[in-house]
């Protein structure tokens, strides 16, 4: 088979350990901005006022790169803690905004020489890891990467829902990239979860009531991550005795909760957050704290509102 230029950064990609690779067209996606309005309309959003500001860019991420063409869309796995431990298997490592926008900007400086050949012009991108108004689950989907899941989250056809997204926003024409390999790759992948429901049935606080409607409100994540509210005992928005930093349970639940092959900085604190009882984290200093986890996801929430959780 003819070697296309996707083949061939697909294969730069793999090189740097991404686990997957897609590409789409740069346009506005019409049923993901539907959702997005509904969400906010319907106040699942909780206080993640966030999600209501640049709501236009997230609808139309031309607007973020001028004269942009095509999405690049990467894939991550990340590690499994093991069951019972309060903390969420995103965190067990080094931040991953940080450790991914390092490999795809990598990936920038190895697959531009090739970009600008085929497509005769400079290169211009935009690095995106969750952390600006784009909608990365959508273009995974759009890309050939995966699914929506029933629970919200992301769904990879090649590491399952333990997975991390990278994007990267490029003025390069889609048609370059448009290949019989690509749309044979996004033929593959399936539309929806069909008829399981198993993360419904095992949230433990109604959080998700049906498919794609998650409650915020009533999440353990949201009010263990995102809440920045300290609480008193028993005045907690709903129960999360035993939630330190996340929840995991309509992930384990999901019959796509695969064993992953994490990056090794995605995990490097693995051991020692497991061997961790809610009594060690209300002791700890904020040394040690700074100690074991600056540069991580916890610091997003910050040992004082962890304490609280606990
Ligand atoms: S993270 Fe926990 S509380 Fe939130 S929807 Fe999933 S199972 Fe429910
Ligand atoms: S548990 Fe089932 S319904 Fe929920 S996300 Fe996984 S496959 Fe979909």
């Amino acid at each position: 088979m003819e070697e296309t230029l996707f083949i061939r950064l697909e294969d730069i990609a793999r090189g740097l350990g991404f686990a997957d690779f897609g590409a789409a067209r740069m346009e506005p996606l019409e049923e993901p901005a539907r959702r997005l309005d509904s969400y906010l309309e319907e106040g699942r959003n909780a206080g993640m006022d966030y999600m209501g500001r640049n709501v236009d860019k997230r609808k139309d991420p031309s607007l973020l790169l001028e004269s942009a063409g095509s999405v690049l869309c990467f894939v991550v796995p990340y590690g499994k803690a093991r069951k019972g431990t309060p903390v969420a298997s995103f965190a067990l490592g080094k931040d991953y905004h940080k450790v991914m926008k390092d490999r795809l900007y990598t990936f920038l400086s190895q697959a531009s020489p090739l970009m600008e050949a085929a497509s005769g012009a400079a290169v211009r991108a935009r690095v995106f890891v969750d952390s600006a108004p784009v909608m990365d689950r959508a273009w995974a989907v759009e890309s050939g990467l995966g699914f929506y899941g029933c629970n919200n989250f992301f769904i990879s056809q090649a590491v399952g829902i333990r997975c991390l997204i990278g994007i990267i926003l490029c003025n390069v024409d889609f048609s370059l990239l448009d290949c019989p390999q690509l749309r044979l790759k996004k033929q593959a992948v399936p539309k929806d979860c069909g008829r399981c429901g198993s993360c419904i049935s095992h949230c433990p606080t109604g959080a998700l009531k049906a498919p794609y409607t998650l409650d915020a409100g009533r999440c353990i994540s949201y009010h263990t991550v995102e809440n920045k509210t300290l609480y008193e005992p028993g005045d907690r928005p709903v129960d999360f005795a035993g939630y330190i930093f996340g929840c995991e349970e309509c992930m384990r639940a999901c019959p796509w909760d695969k064993e992953t092959d994490p990056w090794p900085e995605l995990v490097c604190n693995k051991e020692y957050i497991e061997s961790l009882s809610a009594a060690d984290w209300k002791a700890m200093s904020s040394e040690e704290f700074e100690k074991h986890f600056a540069g991580t996801s916890l610091t997003r929430a910050g040992l004082l509102k962890i304490k609280n959780n606990c």
